[in-house]
Parts: structure tokens; C-alpha cells; sequence
């Protein structure tokens, strides 16, 4: 229980940090923005437009941190890994019909894990999310859960655009994307949670073929 808390109190000051410098680069943006548009008419306009979207991307990824970093305490309980993969399956069925994806999935027995729910399913929820974006003309996602010893392993396997290797050693790292709209936060974050509940996250995957993300988290036993 010591160990959690002081895992928790880390992420508790990574997210205080990260709500700091959000709000110190959100006051000079607001600076620039505003001299961008008094100069507006005396720029090209490809120019201006160009900038602006630049700062509106900026504007979103702070606000992504302002989010990530607002102070919820983490909540431990006993919760059952099947409740939690089925509800975020639920939750991703009508994006993936939407997109054309068939999610096959196999859920074996589920191991009764300690954590924080909300955190576990944002986790499930945003590896589906990778999935989903790497099948832009649709495609299947295969869902596993089963055990490996003390663990509870899911395994998520997409057969989308994969990731070249520069970028596979790069996942999780902070800020680093491929999409045009992406903000290299939701491998990060996923890696953080499942760090916090002494779980693992394994990537895999060949340009052209697919990806798989496997996790292993804890049993209670
Ligand atoms: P974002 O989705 O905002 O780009 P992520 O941290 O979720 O941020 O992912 C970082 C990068 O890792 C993505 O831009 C993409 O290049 C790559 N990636 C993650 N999951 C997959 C996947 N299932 N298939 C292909 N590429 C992926």
C-alpha cells in the first residue's frame, strides 16, 4: 500500500507540473495570437492561416494537459478485468461499426484486479482508439483476454498500417505523432497507468501488417 501511494503522490506531481507549464505557455500564445490577427490583413493569407492552425493545435495540446493534469487522486478497488474490458468493448462498438472494423473478441476468465477503474478502461479505450485510426479503410481488431501466471494478460492485435521502427521505439514518448490530429499523449498516459497498478505494456508491430499491444496488470491472488 506504501509503494501505491508513493507511486500515486509521483503521478499527482507530474500532473501539478504539467498544469504549471500549461498555463505558462497558455498566457504568451494568447499574446501572439492576438498580434497574428492585428497584422492579419498585411500577411499573405496562406501564411496566416498556416499559423493559425498552428496555434490552434498548440491550444489543444495544453488543454489535453490542463485535462491529464487536474488533480484526481487515483481510487483503488478490487474490480474484476472481464467488467472493465467488456464495458470499454461497449463503449468502442459503435465507433468500430461506424468504421468498418469487426472486433473479434475472447474473453477468458477474468482476473480480479486492484486499481483504479476509470484509469484501466481510459487505457483499453485509447489502444482501441490507436486501433481504429490504423484502419482507415476498416479492417479487424482481435481482443484476448486470458492469464499468464499471476497476471491478467489482454492482448490487442489490429491488422492496420503498423508502425516503422523509429517509430515503435518511439511510442509512449510524450508529444511524438503520426497524425496529422494526434497528440502523442494516449500511449504515454497508457503507459503511465499501467506503470502506477505494477503492469506492463508490450508493443509489436510491422509497417503494412498490423500491431499488436499486449497488457499485463496484477491479479489480487
Ligand atoms: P496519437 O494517437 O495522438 O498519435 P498515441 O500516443 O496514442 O498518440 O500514439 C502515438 C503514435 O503511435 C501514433 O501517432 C501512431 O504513429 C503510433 N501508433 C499507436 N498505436 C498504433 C497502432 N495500433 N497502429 C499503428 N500505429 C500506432
Amino acid at each position: 500500500a506504501e509503494e501505491l501511494l508513493r507511486k500515486s503522490e509521483k503521478l499527482v506531481f507530474a500532473g501539478q507540473l504539467a498544469v504549471s507549464i500549461a498555463h505558462e505557455i497558455r498566457n504568451p500564445m494568447t499574446t501572439v495570437k492576438g498580434m497574428l490577427q492585428l497584422a492579419g490583413k498585411t500577411i499573405n493569407p496562406v501564411h496566416y492561416d498556416l499559423m493559425m492552425s498552428e496555434l490552434a493545435r498548440m491550444n489543444a495540446i495544453v488543454s489535453e494537459f490542463l485535462i491529464l493534469g487536474r488533480p484526481q487522486a487515483q481510487v483503488f478497488k478490487d474490480e474484476s478485468c472481464r467488467t472493465m474490458l467488456l464495458e470499454a468493448l461497449e463503449l468502442f462498438e459503435s465507433q468500430s461499426e461506424m468504421n468498418g472494423i469487426k472486433v473479434n473478441s475472447e474473453i477468458g476468465p477474468g482476473l480480479t484486479i486492484r486499481c483504479d477503474r476509470m484509469q484501466i478502461k481510459q487505457v483499453f479505450l485509447n489502444i482501441l482508439k490507436n486501433a481504429l485510426e490504423a484502419l482507415p479503410f476498416g479492417g479487424e481488431v482481435d481482443v484476448v483476454m486470458d492469464t499468464a501466471g499471476p497476471y491478467q494478460h489482454i492482448r490487442f492485435t489490429d491488422n492496420g498500417v503498423g508502425m516503422s521502427e523509429e517509430v515503435l521505439r518511439r511510442i509512449g514518448e510524450p508529444f511524438h505523432s503520426t497524425r496529422p490530429d494526434g497528440n502523442g499523449l494516449g500511449m504515454m498516459m497508457a503507459k503511465k497507468i499501467i506503470d502506477s497498478h505494477d503492469g506492463r505494456m508490450e508493443v509489436s508491430s510491422e509497417l503494412g501488417s498490423g500491431t499488436t499491444v499486449e497488457v499485463y496488470l496484477p491479479g489480487t491472488e
